[in-house]
């Protein structure tokens, strides 16, 4: 396929996932810029073409197995991998009071999903002796912090955060994996009001999925410095 290292990144197609894409492939590695609707996918990788990007759109719906499936049987390598999509529902309501069905769509994108990813891609990189694995969290799923904003998906990213310590151990020494919150960034998901860019937002996750070999496993980070689960 290709030389370069390859990089999936899910929920490709805009926000912060969009412009990790554009990074990744400016520092020329091969990007496999996942999206529920592929059309939507092609219409964006055109511009990271244009600059002379290598990147192929790929079908993938976090939730759905059996894309996760087609795409692992399709996809020879990954070596990077950048769990990205999320969902985030039912903002600003009561933990008590949001529906079971909320919690549920939370974990399945916003956990599930990565760990469908991980368990069809990790394996490889283990056996290959490299791989980089970021999940793109947020400070809502810090426990620490946990102030109930938005209960569903604190709780969701507080799981995928459980998640990158049981990769990085599963993962064995020589992939690493960690957690990253990008802090508040303007995209659809954080709202025009956010104080950061994307390019800001993607600042972490694009060092953490490049880190040197050696280079930390099992964190959680934030402009480049680890925070507290
Ligand atoms: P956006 O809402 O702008 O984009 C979300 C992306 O996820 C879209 O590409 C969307 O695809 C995709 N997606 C959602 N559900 C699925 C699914 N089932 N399968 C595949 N793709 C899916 O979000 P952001 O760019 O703001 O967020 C990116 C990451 O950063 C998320 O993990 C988020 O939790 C995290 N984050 C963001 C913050 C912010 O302030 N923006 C703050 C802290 C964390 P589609 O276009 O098809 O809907």
């Amino acid at each position: 396929m290709t030389d370069a290292r390859i990089a999936l990144v899910t929920g490709g197609n805009r926000g912060i996932g969009l412009e990790v894409c554009r990074q990744l492939a400016r520092q020329g590695l091969h990007v496999l810029l996942a999206a529920r609707n592929p059309a939507r996918g092609e219409a964006v990788a055109t511009a990271i073409r244009q600059e002379g990007g290598q990147v192929t759109v790929v079908p993938l719906d976090v939730q759905d197995e059996a894309t996760v499936d087609a795409l692992a049987r399709g996809t020879p390598r990954v070596d990077v991998l950048i769990n990205n999509a999320a969902v985030l529902l039912h903002e600003g309501e009561n933990a008590l009071t949001i529906p079971l069905a909320a919690y549920r769509e939370s974990l399945e994108v916003n956990f599930l999903g990565p760990l469908r990813l991980c368990q069809a891609f990790v394996p490889g990189m283990r056996e290959r002796g490299y791989g980089r694995v970021v999940n793109v969290s947020s400070g809502a799923g810090q426990l620490a912090s946990m102030g109930g904003y938005a209960p569903a998906y604190s709780a969701s990213k507080a799981a995928l955060n459980a998640l990158t310590r049981l990769v990085a151990h599963a993962g064995g020494p020589r992939v690493l994996v960690n957690s990253v919150d990008p802090g508040w960034v303007r995209t659809d998901m954080g709202g025009r009001h956010a104080p950061r860019s994307v390019d800001q937002g993607a600042d972490t996750v694009v060092w953490l999925a490049t880190l040197p070999e050696g280079g930390p496993t099992g964190g959680f980070y934030h402009d480049h410095h680890p925070v507290d689960w």
